[in-house]
């Protein structure tokens, strides 16, 4: 049901490699195991002590972590409803995010494919609410399961109830004591298709008919020739989220600079591309030692080898400083920092 170890090596457990130990290391075989792990460390550890750890994909790790780590490796999906229109996937937090995508594309249902190739496991899906290409986890996830780790008690939450925003849910805020243990996904059986992002639609038509199957290749083709290989690169994506600030501040922004790309977001408010202010501040391919801005997108820190995790964020802050120099607009790390 768990196994425990102590002193564990996380550098399998980091897609920035780093070479950091966890003290105390759960891995939960099922979510019982929780309650059974509890029964033998009495009042051990207190909910601050606690890290939930999924494929580490988001996460900068700044020392050894001190913490329990909690890593669910659940790795169940199965059918739990149907309708004429709809099938209810349920998928454990431990199962890999890619896996279940070519697991739904392979069954027909429609409503995860533009989000293929993302790293990371299901349990992380809700906590950010995931998006690439024009979709987002919110738009798919009906119930999100979980145990709340103060009491021992499961939690079912539905998709309301989790407040999705960008990259933003519920799970950052007042529910970080939560494990979620699974997601319910509600997936199309008559797949709409959503192509309007970027090249994509250029890149489905190179393939063939629009069908699930050559979506998720062309969203897979698109990513890997943009985005570092993490089995070959350290990194966690993008590193900051893109900065949302009022439409009038993004006016007077645009006429400064005029090439600056926008995009209308919610209320009056606009979204700018953090990927382009950090290339307009000159930070694009950078390199010092083994940590870096990859060169084919200025969003992504990279881990050539032997960067530190205060390496990396040293280079965010130096970044976060000179776009605010050169543009007023803050950055905001959409990775996870683990500062102990
Ligand atoms: C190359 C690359 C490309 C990426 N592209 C994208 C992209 O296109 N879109 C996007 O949104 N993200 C992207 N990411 C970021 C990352 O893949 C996602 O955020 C992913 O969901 C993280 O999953 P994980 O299992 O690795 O989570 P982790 O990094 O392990 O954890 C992330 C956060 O979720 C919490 N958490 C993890 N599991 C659970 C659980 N079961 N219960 C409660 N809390 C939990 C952790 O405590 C932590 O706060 C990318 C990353 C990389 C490396």
């Amino acid at each position: 049901m768990f196994d425990f170890y102590q002193n564990h090596s996380l550098k399998q457990y980091n897609t920035f490699h780093l070479n950091v130990t966890s003290k105390n290391f759960l891995r939960l075989n099922t979510k019982e195991g929780w309650t059974l792990f509890c029964e033998t460390q009495k009042n051990k550890f207190s909910i601050d002590d606690i890290l939930i750890l999924g494929g580490g994909s988001n996460i900068l790790f700044l020392n050894d972590v001190e913490a329990l780590v909690v890593h669910p490796a659940m790795h169940g999906i199965q059918i739990v409803d149907e309708t004429a229109d709809h099938t209810m996937v349920e998928a454990d937090a431990g199962v890999i995010w890619d896996d279940l995508v070519e697991w739904t594309v392979r069954n027909g249902l429609g409503g995860l494919e533009n989000l293929s190739l993302i790293p990371g496991c299901v349990g992380a899906s809700p906590v950010q609410n995931i998006g690439a290409y024009g979709t987002e986890a919110k738009n798919t996830i009906s119930l999100v399961n979980g145990i709340d780790l103060i009491d021992g008690k499961t939690v079912e939450l539905d998709n309301a109830s989790c407040q999705f925003g960008y990259r933003n849910s519920i799970f950052k805020t007042s529910h970080k004591n939560l494990l979620i243990t699974s997601v319910v996904f509600k997936l199309s059986k008559h797949p709409e298709f959503k192509l309007s992002y970027g090249q994509l639609m250029t890149e489905v038509e190179k393939l063939g008919t629009v069908d699930l199957r050559n979506v998720r290749q062309a969203v897979i083709n698109i990513r890997q020739s943009k985005l570092p290989d993490v089995r070959e690169i350290g990194n966690a994506g993008s590193f900051f989220k893109n900065p949302v600030v009022d439409a009038e501040i993004a006016e007077q922004l645009k006429q400064a600079f005029p090439e600056m790309p926008v995009y209308k977001a919610a209320g009056n408010q606009t979204k700018l591309a953090a990927g382009w202010l950090i290339e307009q501040a000159g930070w694009k391919g950078y390199r010092s030692g083994d940590m870096g801005v990859y060169d084919k997108q200025a969003l992504v820190l990279v881990n050539y080898g032997n960067a530190t995790g205060r390496d990396i964020y040293e280079l965010s802050e130096k970044i976060m400083k000179s776009v605010f120099e050169k543009f007023g607009v803050e950055l905001e790390r959409e990775v996870n920092v683990v500062k102990e």
